[in-house]
């Protein structure tokens, strides 16, 4: 597929226009599916349409939806929706005409979850259970299948009917469509299963039936795996065959998927490097004719400028990059790429509330999902404010509040701005941190926030300048617990460590396993000599980009680690077992391989010169280090609000400043968004 650019832009590739099937998009950019749980509830629809709405107004080309499932059973959980009757169409067309209000294109994704499924009516090729569902699935029978196949096809000429440009099948991350052409989940023998044209046949009767009941006018996209990364998956040969035959089948592009849910490969989270997985879409490419979307860590223009150009895909699907920010094309095509808000792949608040059985949202944007609630208005009347602290709950009031029109001073004691995101971003994999902060520079200025930084203000000075209202954001101060001999010298606090100040020798026990003791484990043991490079990052998680070997895994790659370390933690229970859903387990393997321990349930005895020594189910016992390391959470360091208070000044609390348990950069941002939205 050749490109041309567009003359003048900053992104030539990424902006020109492409023609897909018998339709024309404006650019390269498609917003990839995503489950938001914004279907549930109270408006929904409307809910749906501002969401999507906002991101077509922002210059995407194309939507694709969250899934919708063909028939009951293939829902994702209960009170997930399906299309089925014609009755349902008015929950659409308004999503639909939101979208193409603004010169857009929608597709409407068709999901069938088969084994995946959380309900209780849930159906699968076969009868093997997934490993990430404690339930096994019924296996279809051979009639099931036709009439399965039918209700994709079905749902198709429906979505037409509700005027999408087209449908999305859903065929990769291990659902239903993508469990029929493995092994790993197929084991029939009948006519649906055994060799690899019999197990494809049902994704390829879909298409071709699909295509024959709508015509040739609407877009027919297939979400397909480019590599699995689970065993008894494709081989490269085999996902090749499938990609020719949805072709020939009648679909106009295909989408790349990268590894299913049980897959142990880290493939979105922030310690993949950008663009890692695109070596499996340009296979593809390679091998069809009509346009291959590429995804996974594409969160800047200019790595899919760089993409585009290399001619690897014909367009990117992005999607935690629009929650983070609906205008990313917009701002892209007015050379303003340093307005940004980036998505820094932290899965946090979209993800992890999912997991939680929560809307999504987004760390560095809390309005994401939630536009009809705060709507972009000024507050009622100017006000002077002055935010002390500028972490990311200061961060995020602060501009906020510029932004709806209120006269901002932000002081902060520090030489910038960040707080605690800048420890966040020395860890290894975490420097896309640095991208929250780089957007924050850019707001503060645009919205003319007076920043005052090296001022460590105090109440009193606060008090003389007479605000309107003051916010204090002051963070957190370091626990330091009560273990005899805490004040030895081989103690130091994360701070110490992260920053530098200290040679921590080769030994170290580290007292707690939040998520910043799991954090100083991984900065100690990185290992050293390995670069920070795509093949290395593959390497290290075992994937193999020929995909010679079925499922595209063999053994990871163990490197060596500069030093031993032990962490500690009293509590009962699995070490680590708080940390995000969907980041935790990176995190635990990663340190399992580099040979880090992890103990539970300890009293600590004391730290001595012969090091830390601890009780286990009342057995004594010697850890010999060089350093223990107190990650032992946080205390509150809001003291000057209650004196600002008794001066009769209005002033919040926000962020670690307000409360210490529990507390991450998800709700220090949306502490102070909410703030701006009171004011
Ligand atoms: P802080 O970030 O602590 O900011 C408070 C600011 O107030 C500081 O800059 C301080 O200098 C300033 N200040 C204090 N007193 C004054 C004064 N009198 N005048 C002016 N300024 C003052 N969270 C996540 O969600 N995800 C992660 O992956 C993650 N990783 C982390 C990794 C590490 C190593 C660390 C240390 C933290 C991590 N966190 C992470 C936690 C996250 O950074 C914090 O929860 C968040 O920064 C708290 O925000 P805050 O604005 O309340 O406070
Ligand atoms: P944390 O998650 O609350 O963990 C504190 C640890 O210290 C626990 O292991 C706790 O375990 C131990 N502890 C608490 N009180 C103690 C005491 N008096 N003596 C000894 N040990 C004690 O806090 P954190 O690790 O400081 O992290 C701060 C915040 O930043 C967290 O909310 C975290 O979510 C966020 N963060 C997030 C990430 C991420 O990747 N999402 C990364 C870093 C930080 P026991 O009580 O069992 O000993
Ligand atoms: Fe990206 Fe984190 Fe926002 Fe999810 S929560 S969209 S990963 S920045």
């Amino acid at each position: 597929m050749s490109v041309s650019p567009v003359e003048k832009s900053p992104y030539p590739y990424l902006l020109s226009p492409l023609r897909v099937g018998q339709q024309v998009l404006r650019n390269r950019v498609v917003m990839g599916s995503m489950h938001t749980r914004l279907e549930y509830g109270e408006n929904a629809v409307s809910r749906q349409a501002a969401f999507f709405g906002e991101r077509a107004g922002g210059g995407v080309a194309l939507i694709i939806t969250g899934g919708v499932a063909p028939n009951w059973n293939g829902r994702i959980e209960e009170g997930a929706r399906t299309l089925e009757r014609e009755d349902q169409l008015d929950e659409h067309r308004p999503v639909v005409a939101a979208v193409h209000a603004y010169g857009g294109k929608i597709l409407l994704q068709i999901l069938h979850t088969g084994a995946y499924a959380k309900h209780g009516d849930i159906v699968g090729i076969s009868d093997i259970r997934s490993p990430i569902n404690s339930r096994a699935p019924r296996p279809l029978t051979a009639a099931e299948i036709e009439a399965t196949i039918e209700d994709f096809v079905r749902c198709s000429a429906l979505a037409v009917q509700a005027g999408y440009d087209g449908v999305e099948f859903m065929g990769s991350e291990g659902y239903f469509l993508n469990q029929c052409v493995t092994t790993r989940m197929n084991n029939r023998t009948d006519e649906w299963g055994g060799s690899l044209q019999k197990r494809i046949r049902i994704p390829v009767d879909i298409v071709r039936h699909a295509r024959a009941r709508i015509g040739p006018q609407p877009i027919i996209s297939y979400r397909m795996s480019a590599t699995d990364l689970v065993e008894g998956g494709q081989t490269g040969g085999e996902i090749d065959t499938l990609a020719r035959a949805l072709e020939a089948a009648g679909a106009d592009m295909l989408s790349v998927g990268v590894g299913w849910h049980e897959s142990v490969v880290p493939t979105i989270a922030y310690m993949a490097p950008r663009g890692a997985f695109i070596f499996a879409a340009s296979r593809l490419k390679a091998v069809v004719r009509i346009p291959v979307v590429g995804s996974n860590r594409i969160n800047m223009p200019q790595v899919a400028e760089e993409i585009l150009a290399r001619g690897e895909v014909d367009l990117v699907s992005l999607a935690r990059p629009l929650l983070a920010d609906p205008c990313f094309v917009n701002k892209s095509a007015a050379g303003r790429a340093a307005e940004i808000n980036t998505c820094i792949a932290c899965n946090q608040a979209c993800l992890d509330y999912i997991f939680a059985n929560k809307t999504a949202s987004c760390l560095v944007n809390p309005r994401a999902c939630r536009e009809t609630r705060f709507p972009l208005t000024p507050g009622r009347v100017s006000r002077r404010i002055a935010v002390v602290g500028a972490g990311p709950a200061g961060l995020s009031v602060a501009v906020n509040a510029a932004l709806r029109g209120h006269r901002v001073t932000l002081y902060e004691a520090s030489g910038e701005i960040g707080g605690q995101i800048n420890l966040a971003l020395r860890i290894p994999g975490k420097t896309e941190f640095g991208e929250m902060l780089r957007y924050y520079r850019t707001q503060l200025e645009l919205h003319r926030v007076d920043v005052r930084l090296n001022t460590a203000v105090s109440a009193e000075q606060l008090l003389r300048d007479r605000y309107d209202a003051v916010v204090v954001a002051t963070g957190t101060l370091p626990r330091t617990p009560d273990i005899p001999g805490i004040d030895h010298p081989s103690t130091v606090s994360y701070l110490d460590v992260l920053t530098g100040r200290v040679d921590v020798g080769r030994r170290v026990a580290i007292i707690g396993t939040g998520g910043i003791g799991y954090d100083v484990a991984c900065f100690l043991t990185a290992p050293r000599d390995v670069p920070d490079t795509i093949d290395a990052y593959l390497d290290t998680w075992g994937v193999d980009p020929t995909i010679a070997i079925p499922g595209g895994i063999r053994a990871p790659t163990v490197h060596t680690t500069p030093r031993a370390v032990t962490m500690f933690q009293r509590s009962a229970g699995r070490p680590g077992e708080r940390l995000g859903k969907s980041t935790g387990w990176i995190h635990r393997i990663e340190l399992r391989r580099r040979g880090v321990k992890a103990l539970a349930g300890c009293t600590y005895r004391r730290i001595d010169d012969e090091g830390l020594h601890y009780a286990i189910d009342g057995r004594d016992h010697l850890m010999p280090v060089d350093r223990v390391v107190i990650c032992a959470g946080q205390e509150p360091n809001g003291a000057m609000a209650s004196t600002l208070a008794q001066a009769g000044c209005e002033v919040h609390l926000i962020g670690g400043a307000r409360v210490a348990a529990e507390l991450d950069a998800v709700r220090a941002t949306e502490d102070g968004f909410h703030l701006a939205y009171e004011f």
